[in-house]
């Protein structure tokens, strides 16, 4: 059975689902028709803007930003979303004791949807270090279907890998 990196902490039932997509090939026009609107936040000071944005209209009151940017060595799960796993919490308190927010730069030619809900992720980091149930309730506050766009990026970028060979 093909392992699915970005997908380990979810149901055996979900991983099958995505599976069977991959194998009627799919997957990415399942996510591109999902997912079809791109954005325009091009470099580090559009996204430093893009964020201090969503933090004025959310967390007026969490810590100032630091720096904002674009980071092309960043892995998106293990230093970025967590594995959804207990062993994800050293990667939060480096977030909230430096402030700074540093987005895979592979969010910048990502969907709309997934660079916001990448920097919901990173901006609940201000209040919440851990992956834990107050942590989720700041990203839902912030993006509704904010579980629903974590699973669809994880697809996403399980079908990019595979369209990398
Ligand atoms: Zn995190």
């Amino acid at each position: 059975m093909q392992p699915l990196k970005y997908l380990a902490g979810y149901p055996p039932h979900l991983q099958d689902q995505v599976r069977a997509l991959i194998a009627r090939d799919r997957l990415g026009a399942m996510l591109s028709d999902k997912y079809p609107e791109p954005h325009a936040v091009r470099n580090d000071g559009q996204l430093y803007d893009y964020v201090q944005a969503l933090k004025n209209r959310y967390l007026r009151k969490a810590v100032p930003l630091g720096k904002v940017l674009y980071d092309g060595k960043l892995q998106v799960v293990k230093q970025a979303l967590g594995t959804h796993t207990a062993v994800s919490r050293v990667h939060g308190g480096r977030l909230k004791a430096s402030r700074e927010i540093r987005i895979a730069s592979v969010f910048r030619d990502a969907p709309a949807e997934f660079l916001k809900m990448i920097v919901v992720h990173e901006l609940a980091h201000l209040k919440e270090a851990e992956h834990n149930k107050a942590f989720y309730q700041l990203c839902t506050h912030m993006a509704p279907d904010y579980h629903q766009l974590e699973f669809d990026l994880r697809l996403y970028l399980t079908q990019r890998e595979l369209e990398a060979g």
